[in-house]
């Protein structure tokens, strides 16, 4: 299978990724992407950058070399309330591209299915929401029956994160839950590298196999085909406005 964008990549504005925008971009080209996002962390996330860093992405080009860029942000769900650490200059905080994820660390509250459950709840309700970030974190379960065909409703693009089953131990079984349950409810998924180095940019590999093993039909894979990708883009974001 081939994917057409990989939405979810830090720079080195995140302190804990080791790459440029151009580095990440050449690396895309290479690999034949059309489009890729630039999500760095946000908020309380150790070295992440201020509001100005995300304010000012407007300098970075649309396009370098055939490359088309969205201009995002990995935002931290910060407990049950669903609220986002987004910085607030303008409704979608003049960015492109929101990525929601809970990252142990911004998180406030018990980490009961309860409480992760109306985390979610919450962030689907969220018009500037565009991913829900690798949800199928150990720590964090919710009730994927439940949440799944709300996300489909409000547009979310559930996140299939290759870096996954490499960096957050333990949650496979997860992930192949939440895209059964994807595929059962056919609600779109989109996967990603969340690549922290320009060599990982578009490494789709571990989550490309979770999806082949379930047969997982390629139509609902948003990044697979650039119509549906820019469709997506044109109903749900700023991008080509
Ligand atoms: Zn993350
Ligand atoms: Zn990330």
């Amino acid at each position: 299978m081939k994917l057409i964008a990989d939405t979810h990549c830090h720079t080195v504005a995140s302190t804990h990724a080791y790459s440029t925008i151009l580095e990440n971009v050449a690396a895309a080209k290479e690999k034949g992407l059309k489009y890729i996002a630039v999500t760095d962390h946000t908020g309380v996330m150790p070295g992440a950058p201020g509001c100005w860093y995300f304010q000012n992405l407007m300098v970075v080009p649309r396009e370098i070399d055939g490359v088309k860029i969205l201009k995002g942000i990995e935002s931290n769900v910060l407990g049950p309330s669903g609220r986002i650490d987004i910085p607030e200059f303008n409704e979608r905080g003049g960015l492109d591209w929101v990525i929601a994820s809970i990252h142990e660390i911004a998180w406030s509250g018990a980490k009961t299915l309860e409480n992760c459950t109306k985390a979610w709840l919450n962030v689907a309700k969220n018009p500037v929401v565009n991913v829900i970030g690798h949800s199928g974190l150990v720590n964090f379960k919710y009730d994927y029956e439940q949440v799944i065909p709300i996300f489909k409703e409000n547009h979310k693009l559930i996140e299939i994160n290759a870096s996954s089953f490499v960096i957050r131990r333990g949650c496979y079984d997860n992930c192949k839950k939440i895209a059964e349950i994807c595929k059962k409810c056919e609600a779109p998924v989109i996967v990603n590298s969340d690549c922290h180095f320009a060599a990982d940019v578009g490494r789709f590999d571990p989550a490309i196999k979770l999806l082949e093993e379930i047969n997982f039909p390629e139509n609902l894979i948003i990044n697979s085909n650039i119509d549906s990708f820019e469709s997506y883009l044109k109903n749900y974001t700023g991008f080509f406005k």
